[in-house]
């Protein structure tokens, strides 16, 4: 690994501003993946800030009824968190379904949004990766790509996004909250990720330097079920093949409600809005969940190795909607 600096930042618009001052300097948090990727030599700072002593490390309640996760938190207490297990279920059961126990106790809730992909490529100096360089090409598209996307991929990367927990954020409608040096912006979880396009060594639309201080999650309606679903090649410590969070109301037998986000289907989590528009109004039925998996997997481009997604989504997708469907007695 390369020499580095390391600093531990006291307050955060001096973290900011050595970041934002320096293209080599990244903030790191957990360093989960950091530390992996310089290892590998995927990413080579020569600083590093580490943030984990900013105060963000609570989880609050908001008078609006909603909770504000600050981007320091543990995911093992994010999910331990009473209020989170209570109110948030599909978040909770991302966290678990993420990781194993060890890496959830130092992984931050700002470093599991920016992790990078786990795309084999990208992560083997020795092979094409626009990611990692751009221009190289996509080792990818005629590789080995089992984990790689169906939904919203370009000729230029075909990755997914890992993170469990982002695809929970989706479902929830959470909000990411930023700092920079030329001030705090909120952005919709649904567009702090990116498409790959022809830019794929972008992953987020933060700028370089931006901070992210917390995730804002809106007050639970009181008749809402929540749940995800993780399918993966083990039973753990293995990322997502296909991943379903869903949070859901029934009012008689009918979907008032539907808000459903995809894991390990593209290159950020998927909200699925063909599918929330074809169950809006629907009943709880076995056809109508069939129908909303098809209305969101029509666009899907499968790969040489990953055909088995589709049919795979559909069962996912169809099992969720099931069991909440089934939790309010429909
Ligand atoms: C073996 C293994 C298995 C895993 N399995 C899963 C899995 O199944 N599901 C899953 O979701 N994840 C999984 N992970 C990934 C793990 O969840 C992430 O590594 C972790 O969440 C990253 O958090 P961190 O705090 O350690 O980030 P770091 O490694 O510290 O940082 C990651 C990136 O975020 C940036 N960053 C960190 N905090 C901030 C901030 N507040 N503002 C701006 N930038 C910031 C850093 O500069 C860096 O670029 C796995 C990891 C490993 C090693
Ligand atoms: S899919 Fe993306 S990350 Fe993987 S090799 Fe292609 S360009 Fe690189």
């Amino acid at each position: 690994m390369k020499p580095f600096d390391y600093q531990r930042a006291d307050d955060a618009d001096s973290a900011i501003a050595t970041v934002s001052g320096d293209p080599e300097a990244r903030y790191i948090g957990g360093g989960t993946n950091l530390v992996d990727h310089m290892k590998l030599g995927i990413t080579e700072p020569e600083k590093l800030v580490d943030i984990t002593r900013l105060p963000y490390d609570s989880v609050e309640t908001l008078p609006d009824g909603g909770v504000r996760v600050g981007a320091t938190v543990r995911n093992s207490d994010l999910a331990a968190s009473h209020v989170i297990r209570q109110r948030y279920p599909v978040l909770a059961q991302a966290l678990l379904a993420g990781a194993s126990g060890q890496l959830r106790n130092l992984a931050t809730t700002g470093g599991n949004l920016l992790q990078r992909t786990r795309c084999s490529y990208f992560q083997d100096t020795s092979t094409p990766c626009n990611k990692r360089e751009p221009g190289t090409g996509c080792s990818a598209l005629e590789g080995w790509n089992r984990y790689h996307a169906i939904l919203g991929a370009s000729e230029h990367c075909v990755a997914t996004n890992p993170s469990d927990m982002a695809v929970a954020l989706a479902a929830l409608d959470a909000t990411v909250l930023v700092q920079g040096q030329r001030g705090q912006r909120r952005i919709p979880v649904t567009e702090l990720h990116r498409l790959p396009g022809d830019e794929p060594e972008r992953d987020s639309v933060l700028e370089h330097g931006e901070l992210i201080t917390a995730v804002e999650l809106p007050a639970p309606s009181e008749n809402a079920r929540s749940a995800y679903r993780k399918v993966r090649d083990r039973a753990s410590y293995a990322f997502a093949l296909v991943s379903v969070a869903a949070v859901v109301e029934v009012s008689e037998g009918a979907i008032s409600h539907a808000r459903i986000a995809l894991g390990g289907l593209a290159h950020k989590p998927w909200r699925a809005t063909a599918a929330e528009e074809a169950l809006r109004g629907a009943p709880a039925t076995e056809e109508a969940f069939r129908d909303a998996a098809e209305a969101e997997l029509a666009e899907a481009r499968t790969l040489r190795d990953n055909a088995f997604k589709i049919p795979m989504t559909r069962n996912t997708l169809s099992a969720v909607l099931r069991e909440l469907t089934r939790q309010e007695g429909a």
